[in-house]
């Protein structure tokens, strides 16, 4: 249940090709560590051409964040993708508007995120693809430095050398 059905290193080394190839038009994406480093506050060159080829080969995309600040709002809006802040993740009432707003049958959904117990067990409770990412930067919250202790449990010997 809990296994991704992908690993990356960064969101931007997500290939567009291979998304459309397992028959996914549309994506979920994390914001925090995800698409921009905790600290930071600009995206990466990568990242945003990432998202604008995505946009050029047709994906639909939303941004899906637990985050409930300005910066997620602020960040979706520079993307010209729309975001749903807030969102209480691993539950499924996010993923859920996130897959209203796609529009799209479940299975052509892909969820990317860099935490196992909010993004890939959120999406994978929908029935979603999920891709997990190393997170951009290493410092984090006390609970979400809990569950990576519980991740890299979970993982041992799953991640591809
Ligand atoms: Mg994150």
């Amino acid at each position: 249940m809990l296994g991704p059905d992908r690993f990356a290193p960064r969101l931007a080394d997500v290939s567009h090709e291979e998304l459309e190839d397992s028959g996914i038009r549309g994506i979920i994406v994390d914001l925090d560590n995800t698409l921009m480093g905790f600290r930071e506050t600009e995206l990466g060159e990568d990242h945003i051409r990432w998202v604008e080829r995505a946009h050029d080969r047709g994906f639909r995309m939303v941004m899906l964040s637990n985050n409930f600040t300005r910066r997620v709002t602020g960040i979706a809006d520079q993307l010209s993708i729309p975001c749903i802040p807030n969102a209480l993740k691993p539950l499924p009432f996010g993923f859920l508007q996130a897959k209203r707003l796609l529009a799209l049958p479940r299975r052509q959904i892909a969820v990317v995120g860099d935490q196992l117990f909010t993004d890939v067990l959120g999406g994978k409770l929908c029935g979603h693809y999920t891709i997990l990412t190393e997170p951009i930067e290493a410092k984090d919250f006390a609970i979400t430095r809990l569950f990576r202790l519980l991740e890299r449990w979970v993982l041992a010997g799953r991640r591809p050398q």
